[in-house]
């Protein structure tokens, strides 16, 4: 989803015109509003809402963790080809399991 400040000029469902409903208190919650565009058709239920800054910052949010999954998910591919690489060089390194006598002899 992206966020827009851009109010359509008609409703995009029905293509009535829009109006600005200024700013207000809800008389169902008591809760203030900011102002919002809507409808102007009755019967239509479209309302479009300026994002405001807490929204802009949950969609900030998102996206950053968005790309931190993205290079999680690169670390982990990462990880394991090293974990591949080193299973290699330790049977190279140690191909009878010599070192362990080696520490024998010095204690
Ligand atoms: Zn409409």
């Amino acid at each position: 989803m992206t966020l827009t400040n851009q109010a359509p000029q008609q409703c995009p469902k029905c293509g009535s015109s829009i109006k600005l409903v200024p700013a207000g208190v809800s008389k169902r919650t008591g809760k203030p509003y900011n102002a919002f565009y809507a409808c102007s058709n009755r019967d239509c239920d479209y309302i479009f809402r300026q994002p405001s800054k807490q929204d802009k910052i949950v969609e900030a949010l998102k996206q950053i963790l968005k790309n931190q999954v993205a290079i999680s998910q690169k670390i982990d591919k990462l990880a394991g080809s090293f974990e591949a690489f080193t299973l290699i060089f330790t049977k190279q390194d140690d191909p009878e399991g010599t070192s362990q006598d080696d520490t024998s002899e010095i204690s």
